[in-house]
């Protein structure tokens, strides 16, 4: 699967959806489980969840640490996530 370099390509977006597995869907995120090792659209390495945020970043509980990635598809923040 081709990845544009430095500037994420979110044309792919329903490709990259399509490579995933639904894990959580409420009225502020949706999460999906990288499965299948699926190279981050940001830096390329592969990620381990993805989530959308359907909400103002701000309200929600990031309660963990981690490394992300984030880019922006539709109006939303999409994070991914890197362990
Ligand atoms: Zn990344």
């Amino acid at each position: 699967m081709p990845h544009a370099r430095g500037c994420p390509n979110m044309d792919d977006f329903d490709e990259l959806l399509s490579s995933l597995t639904p894990r959580e869907d409420n009225e502020a995120i949706a999460s999906y489980q990288n499965t299948t090792a699926v190279a981050c659209p940001s830096c390329e390495e592969p990620f381990d969840d993805m989530v959308v945020c359907k909400q103002e970043f701000t309200s929600l509980n990031l309660d963990f640490e981690m490394d992300l990635c984030t880019t922006i598809n539709d109006g939303n923040v999409v994070l991914f996530t890197h362990k």
